[in-house]
């Protein structure tokens, strides 16, 4: 397995097996890998990726100056290990200051799909992983890139940069991996208490309960979306959004169904939990 910290030999490398026929795929990360990102590496095995390139790297630029940018768990060595025994071919390691360069002025604004949700708690967030993936796809030159499905909006939102830009590739996007208790795999579940852990279970279970709910009009979407604030408020977590969208364009959905997605974030003392179900 390769190792690169510096964005031109990533580049020139990756050039090469391009060159060569290699079929390359990249799985980008912020590190403090777990399940979750390992099954990303699966999925771009399974596919047949002849190089598989993951990135580590905790973007400054989609973290808002209120959030945990600088308390983000960063473990490199471990992050090497898990890389290698799952079959990564090459792991990408850049500093921000060799990613950003002084008086760095170019980014990448998608201004539809970031506009709600986790936008809207977050503005700039999903203009800085734009900003980020644009270049990692630049560096890479992937055939596919594989995203989760846990942080649903952003699957979304790249695959609209994909489809605007041109970029000549293809977005995968992998199931949500779960803990055994079905709280979805995250790295910042790292900074949750034992009674926190058990608190954020409340989530994952409200999306599962929403099977046999219905509805057919807005008032009843409201409905829905208030009984599940309802359940996570009572459990001890600061509601952010529930939302019952549209799978594709993220719009309010009058009826639940197939091409529904419903979407949480909450509070779970300082954390902020996000989960997901399409149906
Ligand atoms: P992160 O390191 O949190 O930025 O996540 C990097 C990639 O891993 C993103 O595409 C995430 O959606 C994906 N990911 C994170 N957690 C999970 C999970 N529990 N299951 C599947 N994919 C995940």
């Amino acid at each position: 397995m390769r190792t690169f910290k510096e964005p031109k030999g990533l580049q020139r490398w990756c050039r090469a097996r391009k060159l060569a026929g290699a079929k390359i795929a990249l799985v980008p990360t912020m590190g403090a890998l777990h399940d979750g990102h390992l099954s990303l590496i699966a999925a771009a095995k399974r596919r047949g990726a002849d190089e598989i390139v993951v990135s580590v790297f905790v973007n400054p630029v989609q973290f808002g100056p209120n959030e945990d940018y600088s308390a983000y768990p960063r473990d490199e060595k471990a992050d090497l290990a898990k890389c290698r025994a799952a079959g990564a071919t090459a792991v990408f390691f850049p500093t921000p200051a060799n990613m950003y360069l002084p008086r760095h002025s170019v980014y990448v604004n998608e201004e539809d799909l970031s506009k709600g949700l986790c936008g809207v708690r977050r503005p700039g967030h999903f203009r800085g992983v734009c900003t980020v993936v644009a270049k990692l796809f630049n560096l890479a030159h992937p055939d596919f890139a594989v995203f989760g499905q846990k942080d649903y909006q952003q699957a979304q939102v790249i695959q609209r940069m994909v489809r605007d830009l041109n970029f000549d590739l293809e977005v995968v996007v992998a199931p949500i991996v779960r803990e055994p208790s079905g709280l979805a795999r995250s790295s910042r579940n790292t900074y949750l208490s034992a009674e926190e852990k058990e608190r954020a279970l409340a989530i994952s279970r409200a999306l599962r309960e929403i099977d046999g709910t219905t509805f057919t009009d807005a008032k009843g979407r409201r409905a829905t979306t208030a009984a599940i604030a309802k359940k996570l408020t009572a459990a001890g977590l600061v509601v952010d959004y529930v939302a019952c969208v549209d799978a594709a364009t993220l719009a309010p959905r009058k009826a639940i169904g197939k091409g529904t997605c419903v979407l949480v974030a909450a509070y779970d003392g300082k954390t902020r939990l996000i989960d997901n179900r399409v149906f």
